[in-house]
């Protein structure tokens, strides 16, 4: 008899694993239909030996200490702070909007204060921000809007971003200085030795169980257990009793290149003139030195594995249905990104678990405590 089906083994569900069986001595059976650990978050050795990220660029960085000092049980760290910069009118600028990226591409030399005053010239007034737009708009006026947010999140979602909650595009910050670090958070770092190398660490214990290429579904009848943590998308579970909830998809085209570089930061986005939203060359993630180089191109779909929770007032009404379907259904916790349709990034996904695991164990019997 299990304890705990866990059904993924990304983040939401590897936290738990880890948590349950080491500190409750919890048994602990955590399977996923795909052939490996890791969620979203699975990173592995290509065919030339160069650490790639299979579904797209993970970059850690957060602002909680607790976060950081629990994955850091299993795991050493690189420092490395992520900069992005943007194709935009044939120059590549920084990304988020800067001193910089306003100075090159209007060839101006302005100082940060001048920038304020040009950012306050062009602002667009709003009384109530609401959408995506308005976030952008009401900061630094409709041209740069147009240039850097609104073709990469039609892409991106299939959306204007006026049909986009604030919260997608308020992700990227303005700045009148010159940092032109994608993130300020105070912890950024990368895993030394890859996400899965962490992965392995969290799950290697004798309580826990993995069993890959299995949909729950296939063996939740024949395998005996107490209650379950689900971290697959919330509609799925219900059958899509209300509807699909839709998720936004990705098709991710890697490609290894003969050649020791490619591009002069992280991630080039690409708002305006591709088919694609971004390229990330993975060895400034990583910091591996390799004679070849390997990128991700992501191209946008509507089909396809379920990646992002689309954040918007028709959906959040959806959502609200499944969760009280949720919060209904006895002896099931619904974890992560996808199983409480939020947009989070993966120290979010952590603390919540963490969270989650909290809130479990005060209700273990007092002889199963730590
Ligand atoms: P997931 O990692 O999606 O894990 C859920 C698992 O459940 C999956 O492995 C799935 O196969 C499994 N599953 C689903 N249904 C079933 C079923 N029926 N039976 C069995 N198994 C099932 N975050 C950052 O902090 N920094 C970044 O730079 C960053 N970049 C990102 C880039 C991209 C392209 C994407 C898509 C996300 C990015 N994220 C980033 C977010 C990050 O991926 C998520 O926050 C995190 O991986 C979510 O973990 P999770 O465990 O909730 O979900
Ligand atoms: N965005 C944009 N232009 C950019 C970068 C981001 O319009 O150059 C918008 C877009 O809507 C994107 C959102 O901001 O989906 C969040 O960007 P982020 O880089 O955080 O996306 P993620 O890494 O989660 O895909």
């Amino acid at each position: 008899m299990f304890d705990y089906l866990i059904v993924g083994a990304g983040f939401a569900g590897s936290v738990l694993a880890e948590r349950l069986a080491s500190q409750a001595g919890k048994k602990i059976l955590i399977v996923d239909k795909r052939s490996h650990i890791g969620g979203n978050a699975y990173d592995h050795y290509n065919d030339d030996g160069i650490l790639v990220h299979k579904y797209g660029p993970h970059i850690f960085h957060t602002n909680s200490r607790q976060v950081f000092e629990y994955l850091s049980n299993f795991t050493e760290w690189r420092s490395y702070e992520h900069r992005v910069l943007a194709s935009v009118d044939g120059q590549l600028v920084p990304i988020p909007i800067n001193l910089d990226t306003v100075n090159k591409l209007y060839g101006l030399n302005l100082t940060s204060f001048q920038l304020e005053e040009f950012f306050a010239s062009v602002a667009e007034k709003k009384e109530y921000i609401r959408t995506s737009e308005d976030v952008v708009v009401s900061k630094v006026g409709r041209e740069l809007y147009e240039k850097f947010f609104r073709g990469y999140t039609r892409k991106q979602w299939d959306l204007d971003p006026s049909e986009l909650d604030k919260s997608v595009t308020a992700r990227v910050p303005t700045r009148t200085n010159r940092d032109d670090r994608y993130f300020t958070d105070t912890y950024q770092a990368m895993p030394l030795h890859g996400y899965t190398r962490m992965f392995e660490k969290m799950l290697s214990h004798p309580n826990i169980k993995i069993m890959l290429n299995t949909d729950y579904r296939e063996i939740q009848q024949i395998m005996p257990y107490r209650e379950m943590i689900y971290t697959g998308p919330v509609d799925a579970y219900f059958d899509f009793r209300y509807g699909k909830l839709p998720y936004r998809s990705l098709e991710f085209k890697h490609e290894t290149l003969n050649q020791p570089n490619h591009q002069p930061t992280g991630t080039v986005n690409y708002p305006n003139e591709q088919l694609y939203t971004r390229i990330t060359e993975f060895k400034y993630l990583t910091g591996q030195e390799h004679p070849k180089t390997s990128l991700v191109y992501e191209y946008p779909r509507a089909e396809g594995d379920p990646y992002y929770p689309v954040p918007r007032p028709e959906n959040a009404e959806v959502y609200k249905k499944y969760k009280e379907l949720a919060d209904a259904t006895p002896g099931v916790h619904f974890v992560g990104r996808l199983a409480t349709y939020k947009y989070y990034n993966m120290d979010q996904v952590v603390a919540q678990a963490l969270s989650i695991h909290e809130k479990i164990s005060t209700k273990l019997p007092l002889e199963l405590e730590p």
